[in-house]
Protein backbone atom coordinates (compact mmCIF):
# COMPACT_ATOMS: atom_id res chain seq x y z
CA UNK A 1 0.00 0.00 0.00
CA UNK A 2 1.45 3.59 -0.93
CA UNK A 3 1.25 6.24 1.69
CA UNK A 4 3.45 9.22 2.08
CA UNK A 5 4.96 10.95 -1.18
CA UNK A 6 8.49 10.87 -0.83
CA UNK A 7 8.99 12.55 -4.12
CA UNK A 8 8.09 14.23 -7.69
CA UNK A 9 10.35 14.13 -10.42
CA UNK A 10 9.71 15.22 -13.91
CA UNK A 11 8.33 11.40 -15.02
CA UNK A 12 7.55 9.67 -12.05
CA UNK A 13 6.05 10.22 -8.37
CA UNK A 14 8.03 7.77 -5.82
CA UNK A 15 5.95 6.59 -2.92
CA UNK A 16 6.86 5.22 0.43
CA UNK A 17 5.39 1.25 0.76
CA UNK A 18 3.40 1.70 4.59
CA UNK A 19 3.68 -2.32 4.12
CA UNK A 20 7.35 -2.55 3.63
CA UNK A 21 9.53 0.37 5.38
CA UNK A 22 12.22 -1.11 2.47
CA UNK A 23 10.29 -0.83 -0.81
CA UNK A 24 9.21 2.41 -2.87
CA UNK A 25 6.35 2.68 -4.87
CA UNK A 26 7.48 4.57 -8.49
CA UNK A 27 4.08 5.89 -10.07
CA UNK A 28 4.89 6.45 -13.75
CA UNK A 29 3.75 9.91 -14.78
CA UNK A 30 2.25 11.27 -18.26
CA UNK A 31 4.35 14.11 -18.73
CA UNK A 32 7.04 14.31 -21.00
CA UNK A 33 9.47 16.82 -20.43
CA UNK A 34 12.94 17.61 -22.74
CA UNK A 35 15.98 19.97 -22.50
CA UNK A 36 15.87 20.05 -18.68
CA UNK A 37 12.43 20.68 -18.52
CA UNK A 38 11.77 23.76 -20.86
CA UNK A 39 10.21 21.54 -23.23
CA UNK A 40 6.45 20.12 -21.52
CA UNK A 41 4.01 18.30 -22.85
CA UNK A 42 1.62 15.80 -21.35
CA UNK A 43 0.15 12.32 -22.89
CA UNK A 44 -2.65 10.62 -21.52
CA UNK A 45 -1.26 6.02 -21.71
CA UNK A 46 2.63 7.42 -21.26
CA UNK A 47 2.61 6.25 -17.59
CA UNK A 48 1.64 3.30 -18.69
CA UNK A 49 3.75 2.28 -21.31
CA UNK A 50 6.85 3.60 -19.95
CA UNK A 51 5.87 1.33 -16.63
CA UNK A 52 5.21 -2.16 -18.96
CA UNK A 53 8.17 -1.48 -21.02
CA UNK A 54 10.71 -0.68 -18.11
CA UNK A 55 9.10 -3.28 -15.79
CA UNK A 56 9.52 -5.92 -19.23
CA UNK A 57 13.16 -4.57 -19.74
CA UNK A 58 14.25 -4.95 -15.68
CA UNK A 59 12.13 -8.74 -15.88
CA UNK A 60 14.77 -9.65 -19.12
CA UNK A 61 17.84 -7.84 -16.98
CA UNK A 62 17.02 -10.75 -13.87
CA UNK A 63 16.81 -13.21 -16.53
CA UNK A 64 20.47 -12.22 -17.61
CA UNK A 65 21.88 -12.48 -13.67
CA UNK A 66 21.79 -8.39 -13.67
CA UNK A 67 20.53 -7.70 -9.95
CA UNK A 68 18.00 -3.96 -10.19
CA UNK A 69 15.90 -2.76 -7.81
CA UNK A 70 12.63 -3.79 -9.26
CA UNK A 71 10.09 -6.36 -7.42
CA UNK A 72 7.09 -6.15 -9.29
CA UNK A 73 4.64 -4.12 -11.34
CA UNK A 74 1.42 -3.38 -9.06
CA UNK A 75 -0.95 -1.88 -11.62
CA UNK A 76 -1.26 -0.20 -14.89
CA UNK A 77 1.20 2.77 -13.84
CA UNK A 78 2.96 1.36 -10.95
CA UNK A 79 5.53 -0.68 -9.71
CA UNK A 80 7.10 -1.86 -6.62
CA UNK A 81 10.83 -1.15 -6.09
CA UNK A 82 13.53 -2.04 -3.62
CA UNK A 83 14.56 1.04 -1.94
CA UNK A 84 17.71 2.76 -2.59
CA UNK A 85 19.65 5.57 -1.83
CA UNK A 86 20.46 7.11 -5.59
CA UNK A 87 23.82 7.47 -6.45
CA UNK A 88 23.64 11.59 -7.82
CA UNK A 89 25.30 11.16 -11.40
CA UNK A 90 23.67 9.45 -14.42
CA UNK A 91 25.49 7.20 -16.23
CA UNK A 92 25.18 7.43 -20.01
CA UNK A 93 26.04 4.52 -22.11
CA UNK A 94 26.80 5.75 -26.14
CA UNK A 95 27.02 2.91 -29.01
CA UNK A 96 26.94 5.49 -31.58
CA UNK A 97 26.75 9.25 -31.59
CA UNK A 98 23.73 11.41 -31.03
CA UNK A 99 22.16 13.74 -29.17
CA UNK A 100 24.27 16.08 -26.80
CA UNK A 101 28.13 14.09 -27.89
CA UNK A 102 27.47 15.29 -31.43
CA UNK A 103 27.29 18.78 -30.25
CA UNK A 104 29.71 18.59 -27.43
CA UNK A 105 32.21 17.12 -29.40
CA UNK A 106 31.52 17.97 -32.78
CA UNK A 107 30.61 14.51 -33.82
CA UNK A 108 28.50 13.47 -36.41
CA UNK A 109 25.19 11.84 -35.74
CA UNK A 110 25.88 7.54 -35.87
CA UNK A 111 29.45 7.68 -35.14
CA UNK A 112 30.24 4.48 -33.88
CA UNK A 113 31.87 3.83 -30.45
CA UNK A 114 34.18 0.76 -29.94
CA UNK A 115 34.19 0.61 -27.43
CA UNK A 116 31.41 1.92 -25.64
CA UNK A 117 31.52 5.38 -24.46
CA UNK A 118 30.64 5.84 -20.43
CA UNK A 119 29.89 9.24 -19.61
CA UNK A 120 28.37 10.62 -15.84
CA UNK A 121 26.24 13.61 -15.19
CA UNK A 122 26.11 15.26 -12.34
CA UNK A 123 22.28 14.74 -11.48
CA UNK A 124 21.41 18.96 -10.03
CA UNK A 125 19.10 21.16 -12.57
CA UNK A 126 20.09 24.75 -11.17
CA UNK A 127 23.51 23.37 -12.66
CA UNK A 128 22.22 21.92 -16.37
CA UNK A 129 23.24 18.20 -15.12
CA UNK A 130 27.02 19.30 -16.01
CA UNK A 131 29.32 16.54 -17.79
CA UNK A 132 31.36 15.38 -14.89
CA UNK A 133 34.66 12.98 -14.77
CA UNK A 134 35.67 10.57 -12.44
CA UNK A 135 37.07 12.49 -9.61
CA UNK A 136 34.40 15.06 -9.56
CA UNK A 137 32.13 11.91 -9.10
CA UNK A 138 34.73 10.59 -6.10
CA UNK A 139 33.88 14.01 -4.14
CA UNK A 140 30.10 14.31 -5.42
CA UNK A 141 28.73 11.05 -4.90
CA UNK A 142 31.41 10.03 -1.92
CA UNK A 143 31.73 6.70 -3.31
CA UNK A 144 35.07 4.82 -3.45
CA UNK A 145 37.12 4.29 -6.88
CA UNK A 146 36.00 0.51 -6.75
CA UNK A 147 32.66 1.04 -6.61
CA UNK A 148 33.17 3.47 -9.49
CA UNK A 149 34.91 0.88 -11.45
CA UNK A 150 32.46 -1.30 -9.85
CA UNK A 151 29.38 1.07 -11.53
CA UNK A 152 31.17 1.35 -15.17
CA UNK A 153 31.55 -2.39 -15.44
CA UNK A 154 27.99 -2.77 -14.58
CA UNK A 155 26.45 -0.22 -16.92
CA UNK A 156 28.36 -1.75 -19.87
CA UNK A 157 27.35 -5.70 -18.89
CA UNK A 158 23.96 -3.98 -19.09
CA UNK A 159 24.74 -1.99 -22.29
CA UNK A 160 25.92 -5.40 -23.53
CA UNK A 161 22.52 -7.30 -22.54
CA UNK A 162 20.05 -4.84 -23.54
CA UNK A 163 21.97 -4.69 -27.11
CA UNK A 164 20.97 -8.12 -27.60
CA UNK A 165 17.38 -7.46 -26.22
CA UNK A 166 16.93 -4.61 -28.37
CA UNK A 167 18.39 -6.33 -31.81
CA UNK A 168 15.86 -9.04 -31.42
CA UNK A 169 12.92 -6.89 -32.26
CA UNK A 170 14.20 -5.60 -35.16
CA UNK A 171 16.19 -1.93 -33.15
CA UNK A 172 19.82 -0.18 -32.35
CA UNK A 173 20.45 0.60 -29.21
CA UNK A 174 22.37 4.21 -29.77
CA UNK A 175 22.47 5.08 -26.07
CA UNK A 176 21.18 5.00 -23.25
CA UNK A 177 21.00 6.74 -19.71
CA UNK A 178 21.19 4.69 -15.76
CA UNK A 179 21.12 5.68 -12.49
CA UNK A 180 22.10 3.31 -9.68
CA UNK A 181 21.25 3.15 -5.83
CA UNK A 182 22.57 2.14 -2.81
CA UNK A 183 20.85 -0.85 -1.01
CA UNK A 184 20.86 -0.91 2.89
CA UNK A 185 23.29 -3.63 3.02
CA UNK A 186 25.91 -1.21 0.89
CA UNK A 187 25.51 -3.32 -2.43
CA UNK A 188 25.15 -0.72 -5.23
CA UNK A 189 22.20 -1.92 -7.85
CA UNK A 190 20.86 -0.91 -11.40
CA UNK A 191 18.23 1.76 -9.83
CA UNK A 192 15.38 3.91 -11.48
CA UNK A 193 13.69 3.47 -15.00
CA UNK A 194 14.75 2.09 -18.51
CA UNK A 195 12.06 2.84 -21.07
CA UNK A 196 12.13 5.11 -24.36
CA UNK A 197 12.27 8.26 -22.29
CA UNK A 198 15.96 7.07 -21.57
CA UNK A 199 17.29 5.31 -24.66
CA UNK A 200 17.48 6.11 -27.72
CA UNK A 201 16.36 3.62 -30.01
CA UNK A 202 16.49 3.47 -34.33
CA UNK A 203 14.54 1.00 -36.43
CA UNK A 204 17.27 -1.23 -37.61
CA UNK A 205 15.48 -1.81 -41.28
CA UNK A 206 13.87 2.03 -41.75
CA UNK A 207 16.04 4.35 -39.41
CA UNK A 208 13.30 5.71 -37.72
CA UNK A 209 13.58 6.83 -34.03
CA UNK A 210 11.38 5.17 -31.78
CA UNK A 211 12.18 6.97 -28.38
CA UNK A 212 12.01 10.07 -26.52
CA UNK A 213 13.28 12.22 -30.02
CA UNK A 214 10.04 12.00 -31.36
CA UNK A 215 9.01 14.19 -29.16
CA UNK A 216 12.36 16.41 -28.44
CA UNK A 217 12.59 17.12 -31.86
CA UNK A 218 8.54 17.04 -32.80
CA UNK A 219 9.16 14.81 -35.97
CA UNK A 220 6.12 12.35 -34.51
CA UNK A 221 3.81 10.67 -32.18
CA UNK A 222 5.10 9.66 -29.03
CA UNK A 223 2.39 7.46 -27.74
CA UNK A 224 2.47 6.07 -31.23
CA UNK A 225 6.28 5.34 -30.70
CA UNK A 226 6.64 3.84 -27.64
CA UNK A 227 3.56 1.22 -27.64
CA UNK A 228 5.34 0.04 -31.01
CA UNK A 229 8.55 -0.52 -28.18
CA UNK A 230 6.21 -2.43 -25.94
CA UNK A 231 4.35 -4.37 -28.76
CA UNK A 232 7.39 -6.08 -30.28
CA UNK A 233 8.55 -6.45 -26.48
CA UNK A 234 5.40 -8.54 -26.13
CA UNK A 235 5.45 -9.96 -29.22
CA UNK A 236 9.61 -11.11 -28.56
CA UNK A 237 9.94 -14.88 -28.40
N1 LIG B 1 18.99 10.87 -20.92
C1 LIG B 1 18.01 10.71 -19.94
N2 LIG B 1 17.84 11.68 -19.01
C2 LIG B 1 18.58 12.81 -18.97
C3 LIG B 1 19.57 13.00 -19.98
C4 LIG B 1 19.74 12.00 -20.93
O1 LIG B 1 17.33 9.69 -19.91
O2 LIG B 1 18.37 13.65 -18.07
C5 LIG B 1 19.20 9.83 -21.93
C6 LIG B 1 18.72 10.26 -23.30
O3 LIG B 1 17.40 9.88 -23.54
C7 LIG B 1 19.68 9.53 -24.21
C8 LIG B 1 20.98 9.42 -23.39
O4 LIG B 1 20.58 9.58 -22.04
O5 LIG B 1 19.20 8.23 -24.48
C9 LIG B 1 22.02 10.44 -23.76
O6 LIG B 1 21.46 11.72 -23.71
P1 LIG B 1 22.29 13.01 -24.19
O7 LIG B 1 23.47 13.20 -23.29
O8 LIG B 1 22.58 12.88 -25.64
O9 LIG B 1 21.35 14.23 -23.89
P2 LIG B 1 20.14 14.83 -24.75
O10 LIG B 1 20.73 15.38 -26.00
O11 LIG B 1 19.21 13.72 -24.95
O12 LIG B 1 19.60 15.87 -23.82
Amino acid sequence: MKAELLYEGKAKQVYRDTEAPDRLILAYKNDATAFNGKKQASFTGKGRLNNEISARIFAYLHEQGIETHFIEKQNETEQLVRQTEIIPFEVVVRNLAAGSITRRLGLEEKTSFTPPIVELFYKDDALDDPLINDQHALLLARITESELREIKEKALTINAALQELFLSINLTLVDFKLEFGRLASGCIILADEISPDTCRLWDIDTQEKMDKDVFRQGTGDLLDVYNVILQRLEDRI
